[in-house]
């Protein structure tokens, strides 16, 4: 069995209740009842924050709408940007091979990043961008609601759990954030540079797919 350990409320609160977006035809809406591609509406052509003025692409999403198992990426790079689709190129063949070890298959789970718009030159992604984007994603993960999100890398890892320690610290084990099992773990990008990583974050992968087997879903 995986380990499994409660970490304080983070994400959603003890009852599992997230900060929410109006979205237009809803009145604090609950989980699963807004779909994508409502909250990719009221994305529209955003320009919240700087990254608006630079970008090819926003890169919203892409996926199983209702996957058990949500990944959360940091941002889009260069061929992301260029396609308008999360981890494509080395990352996401990186990722496809990393699936496997955990049971799953892409048309599975559902991918996004912590923000829609590439950075300039990859930079990390600053906190007012962060703060501008993170609604849009907190209502991905509620319209999904997934049972497992795994973080990939430090700002998704810091935004799901709320916390200042970095991957390489929480990494090894799952925690349990109000409704969702989460998966801190390296990113797969991380993975090509640093060579000795891959073998965490498979562990990691395979962790989650040790959870999947032990927890089936409850509804048929
Ligand atoms: S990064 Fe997010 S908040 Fe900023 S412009 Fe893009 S979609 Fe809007």
């Amino acid at each position: 069995m995986p380990r499994q350990r409660r970490e304080r409320p983070s994400l959603a609160d003890a009852e599992g209740i997230m900060a929410v977006m109006k979205i237009p035809g809803h009145d604090h809406q609950k989980p699963r009842e807004v779909t994508l591609e409502e909250v990719r509406a009221v994305l529209g052509d955003c320009h919240l924050c700087a990254l608006g003025q630079t970008r090819t692409n926003l890169v919203f999403g892409v996926g199983n709408p209702h996957a058990r198992v949500m990944f959360i990426g940091e941002g889009p790079g260069r061929n992301e940007d260029l396609q308008g689709e999360p981890f494509v190129g080395a990352a996401g063949q990186r990722l496809n091979s990393l699936l496997a070890l955990a049971g799953l298959r892409r048309e599975d789970i559902y991918i996004a990043n912590v923000i829609k718009c590439r950075p300039p030159s990859n930079r990390n992604p600053q906190p007012d961008e962060i703060a501008a984007c993170s609604p849009f994603l907190r209502e991905q993960i509620r319209s999904i609601w997934p049972d497992v999100i795994v973080c990939l890398g430090n700002f998704a890892t810091q935004f799901v759990l709320r916390t200042e320690q970095g991957v390489t610290k929480l990494r090894g084990q799952l925690y349990q954030t109000g409704h969702f099992v989460v998966c801190p773990t390296f990113h797969p990008a991380a993975t090509i540079y640093h060579q000795d990583w891959l073998p965490l974050l498979e562990s990691d992968m395979r962790m989650v797919g040790a959870w999947l087997a032990a927890n089936p879903p409850k509804e048929a």
